[in-house]
């Protein structure tokens, strides 16, 4: 008819959106081989069905149970995986081992176990019990196959393994941690209701329970906090096909859909170890269990969470250096180097914090500190270096704009230091912190101080040096004002010549500092202008004091100079022989008594000369510098300053007296002469 032409049309088109978004078929890995060997290429299987980055989002799930029971046939059924299955036709025995393949289902790994089928060789019962154990420390629920004719047979096979399965959960996990076993019962042929079979298979297992020989704190637990139990049957598959494939459809709604009530996941029944850790957990226990040690679960899944957080920080840190790296080598200024090292520091932890958090939160704390110290040494160690560049930077900046500053005619020394260093600290200080990054410990706060001190120390050198200028200027003025002041003094030779030279160079020295001066409660202070503390200014006006000192040093000498001290002893001694007490000149007549007046005249010259040989107070004491620039000058090249008022040595006296003799004489005879000359005239 045509309604049901068309109702066929109808399936048919539905068929056909089945069709054109088939279920995924993915391919399987032997995680174990027949030589119970584990899988280096899990984690690249994991990769390539796109689970591997899941982290806890996904579902593991094994099956159990005797060979040659249609295991394989359900398990492809059902999850639409491509087990082996036993060919018919040539009864060949599929590849021993462990196998996996993802499930068309979301996010569900299968593992379908291929043994062999007598019980009778102890080697395979061994791997029977391995792979049993496997399962369980892996799988979040385990399909336990079943024939029907075989429920209630209590020695049967799949019994004794569950019991050996019953036995390994009390030692693998010290408190439960919960599985679901979920009995599928084949070729159940419908004659016993499922609830009945279930309530055999109960019995059975709690019986099993109770024959265990449990540690003392489990004695009176109850197969139900280790297992959920579900049961499920299903017709025979050759000979009901239809209904096998609606119950296998049926069935497979539990693994999908959360909302129904069979649904067989939990949370409480997930190993919680993240995908990309899957692995090691899983070869680690399998090595376990293959040693026959004692399998402790969270043992090894601190021991995954450890390995793997290392992993994955190393990861991290790998970026970091990465990131970073362009930056290390640095040897000048790095603009907005904040945002070049913050962001790695974020990226790292964020590769860190995403991968490894799915794992014990214990270790993912641990390595995430020991991660966290590891950059954050890094990046003060490049902030440092940046920071220690930006100080010479700074300080060159520094040097540099003082030196322009102080190049400029009109200038004010404090004023140009003070533009220059509040300049250059905003620089530093600016870039510093651009280069920060929030939320760690980098701080400037040394290395501005050690600028500073540098900056200080500049400031200190150009100060002195200013002051050298400035003492060059006061002491040109010095000497001039004494050049002006001494050749009058030294015109009027007498006993107290020394202290009107020494009164007239403490005035002009008072007087050259006298811009200087300050006077606070009535304590008078200098000033330079030039900053500095109190003790160096002290130092500088010493200096200059010393400075002045060495003027008056140099213009004793020069005044005293042999030639100079002969020619004034001559003048004096021509004034009083030539010229009479009216400072009339004489003109020698025979009376004059020209030998007594030569005799005086010569005398009295020649009185003179200690006077210029040392410079001595007309209270007898020597000339001496003042206690203040002593030091300063004991410590200059030029100066002895033992020989401070020691002008002329002896040996330097005796040509002066020999030669103002000889000279004496000359005139004497001339003298002589010149009556003679009167006589005969
Ligand atoms: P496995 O060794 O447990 O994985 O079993 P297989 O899936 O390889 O199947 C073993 C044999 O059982 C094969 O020849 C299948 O055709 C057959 N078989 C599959 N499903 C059923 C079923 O529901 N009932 C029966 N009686 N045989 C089945
Ligand atoms: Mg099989």
């Amino acid at each position: 008819t045509s309604s049901a032409i068309s109702g066929e049309l109808a399936e048919a088109v539905n068929t056909e959106v089945a069709v054109i978004t088939p279920p995924p078929v993915y391919s399987q890995i032997q995680v174990i081989n027949e030589d119970k060997e584990f899988s280096n290429n899990v984690n690249a299987y994991l990769q390539k069905v796109d689970l591997l980055s899941a982290g806890l989002n996904y579902h593991l799930i094994s099956v159990f149970g005797s060979q040659s029971t249609g295991k394989s046939t359900l398990l492809n059924a059902l999850f639409g995986t491509t087990f082996d299955v036993m060919d018919e036709t040539k009864r060949r025995q599929t590849t021993k081992g462990i196998w996996m393949s993802r499930a068309k289902q979301d996010r569900i790994l299968v593992m379908d176990v291929e043994g062999t089928d007598g019980r009778e060789r102890g080697e395979d019962q061994d791997f029977e019990r391995k792979a049993a154990l496997f399962a369980l420390a892996t799988s979040e629920v385990l399909i336990v196959n079943i024939w029907e004719h075989q429920v209630g047979l209590y020695q049967g096979a799949n019994m004794g393994l569950l019991k050996t399965v019953f036995e390994v959960n009390l030692s693998l996990f010290s408190s439960p941690n919960k599985s679901l076993l979920l009995f599928v019962i084949r070729d159940h042929i419908g004659v016993t209701p499922l609830d009945n079979l279930a309530a055999t298979l109960t019995a059975d297992l709690e019986r099993i329970w109770d024959s265990l020989i449990k540690p003392n704190h489990l004695l009176d637990s109850k197969i139900t906090d280790f297992f959920s139990l579900q049961f499920t049957a299903l017709p025979h598959k050759i000979l009901q096909p239809q209904p096998f494939s609606k119950a296998v459809n049926a069935i497979g709604h539990r693994f999908e859909l959360k909302h129904d009530e069979n649904y067989v996941f939990d949370k409480s029944y997930h190993r919680n170890v993240p995908a990309d850790g899957w692995s090691i957990y899983a070869q680690n226990v399998w090595e376990q269990i293959e040693l026959n040690k004692d399998l402790d679960l969270p043992t090894q899944q601190v021991l995954v969470a450890r390995f793997r957080c290392e992993e994955i920080a190393a990861q991290a840190w790998e970026r970091f250096e990465n990131d970073v790296n362009p930056v290390e080598g640095m040897s000048g200024l790095v603009a907005g180097l904040g945002d070049i090292i913050g962001p790695a520091r974020t990226t790292a932890l964020e590769i860190y914090d995403s991968q490894a958090s799915r794992y014990t939160p214990k270790v993912y704390e641990v390595k995430k500190k020991e991660l966290v110290a590891k950059i954050d040494t890094k990046l003060a160690q490049i902030y440092s270096h940046y920071i220690s560049i930006l100080h010479k930077i700074a300080l060159q900046k520094f040097n540099s704009s003082v030196a322009s500053e102080l190049g400029k005619p009109h200038y004010t020394f404090l004023d140009s230091i003070q533009t220059a260093k509040s300049e250059t600290l905003d620089t530093f200080v600016e870039a510093a912190t651009e280069a920060q990054i929030a939320g760690t410990l980098l701080s400037f706060e040394s290395e501005l101080q050690s600028l500073t001190y540098d900056i200080e120390e500049a400031v200190s050198r150009l100060r002195a040096l200013e002051a050298k200028k400035l003492g060059t200027r006061i002491t040109r003025r010095v000497t001039s004002d004494l050049d002006d002041k001494f050749p009058k003094i030294y015109k009027t030779p007498s006993e107290d010549l020394w202290d009107r030279i020494v009164l007239t160079f403490r005035d002009v020295l008072v007087k050259s500092l006298a811009n200087f001066e300050v006077e606070k409660d009535g304590v008078v202070t200098y000033d330079l202008g030039l900053g500095g503390t109190a003790a160096e200014v002290v130092i500088e006006i010493d200096q200059i004091k010393m400075e002045a000192w060495k003027v008056l040093y140099r213009k004793m000498r020069e005044f005293s100079k042999p030639d100079s001290v002969l020619i004034r002893l001559r003048e004096h001694f021509e004034d009083s022989f030539k010229y009479d007490d009216k400072d009339i000149p004489r003109v020698w007549k025979p009376s004059d008594d020209i030998s007594e007046i030569y005799s005086a005249s010569l005398k009295s010259a020649m009185l003179l000369l200690p006077l210029f040989a040392t410079a001595r107070l007309a209270n007898g004491e020597t000339v001496f510098p003042d206690p203040e620039v002593v030091p300063a000058l004991e410590r200059d090249e030029e100066i002895d300053i033992e020989q401070f008022p020691i002008l002329l040595s002896e040996s330097q006296k005796l040509p002066i007296q020999s030669d103002l003799k000889r000279i004496a004489d000359s005139m004497y005879v001339d003298a002589k002469r010149s009556t003679i000359q009167s006589i005969r005239q």
